[in-house]
């Protein structure tokens, strides 16, 4: 993952500079100041990576060290404050990677969650809008709406209960998937309706279309309660010069067609 400028390295280079200053004042020697300097340096360079700053830390250490036996004027308190700021560094470059990393997984949850419907996996309304839209706008080729509704969906609620009705709904999402090209894409966009958008024309994505409709039709739903007939209703329109919006409200229009002929069907607008 790339990873990006954080307000921990302005939050560590404003402390490290601080106690640089500070140590170097405490110590009168101004030779410790450059030593000192590569550290954030490296640790900035290379984003608090730990490995890497505890080796520099530990080089430092000893150049710190071998300066300071050269030097008559050496004291104890002055090696053993420089190996306490190194342990401090090493400490804190492993500290913020690891919140650098628990930070990544988060953010990565919460794209994930904000684009996704947490039932089906599938993606949620708006990823599937936005998905649509950045299609359209891509206009590499020619692009089909179509919108599924599962027949008589309320009934299976009503007689088996809301979570074997949820137990169809996932199996639903994972049939219309299956039966799609790969890049055509699937969302569900609201209770038990799913939008399809399909790269090609209407004619074109004819096969696909009837395609999902028998998937769906093929084989009975298996459940925690048994097996559960399982239908749906297609509408389908072409995106042209009416948008994105547009097709997808006659795709609902030819959708709402299908159930008045009849339901288990494909309908084409207009
Ligand atoms: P039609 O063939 O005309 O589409 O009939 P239907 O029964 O499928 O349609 P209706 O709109 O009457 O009922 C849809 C039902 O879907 C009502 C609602 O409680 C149910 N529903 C919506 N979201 C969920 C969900 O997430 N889980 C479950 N179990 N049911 C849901
Ligand atoms: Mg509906
Ligand atoms: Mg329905």
């Amino acid at each position: 993952m790339k990873r990006r400028p954080s307000t921990w390295w302005l939050v560590f280079a404003a402390l490290w500079t601080a106690s640089v200053f500070a140590l170097d004042g405490v110590l009168h020697d101004h030779r410790v100041l450059p030593i000192l300097v590569v550290v954030p340096v490296i640790a900035l360079a290379t984003q608090f990576e730990p490995r890497v700053v505890v080796a520099v830390s530990a080089f430092d250490l000893a150049l710190t060290t071998a300066l300071g036996l050269l030097d008559p004027d050496v004291t104890a308190s002055r090696l053993i404050a420089t190996l306490l700021v190194i342990i401090m560094i090493g400490g804190l470059s492993a500290w913020v990677s690891t919140l650098r990393t628990r930070l990544e997984v988060a953010l990565l949850l919460a794209r994930h969650d904000a684009s996704h419907d947490p039932l089906t996996g599938l993606h949620n309304r708006r990823a599937i809008d936005s998905a649509a839209s950045a299609l359209v706008r891509d206009h590499r080729s020619a692009v089909t709406v179509a919108m599924a509704d599962v027949d008589h969906f309320k009934w299976v609620n009503d007689a088996h209960g809301h979570a074997i009705g949820d137990e169809v709904l996932v199996e639903v999402g994972q049939r219309l998937r299956a039966s799609l090209r790969v890049d055509d894409l699937v969302g569900r966009y609201g209770g038990e309706e799913f939008l399809l958008i399909l790269r090609g024309d209407v004619e074109h994505t004819r096969d696909v279309v009837k395609r999902v409709v028998e998937t769906v039709r093929a084989s009975p739903v298996t459940t925690s309660v048994g097996a559960i007939d399982v239908r749906i209703s297609l509408g389908v329109s072409g995106v042209n010069g009416d948008g994105l919006e547009e097709a997808i409200h006659h795709a609902d229009e030819a959708m709402y067609r299908s159930k008045a002929e009849g339901r288990d069907r494909v309908t084409v607008w207009g």
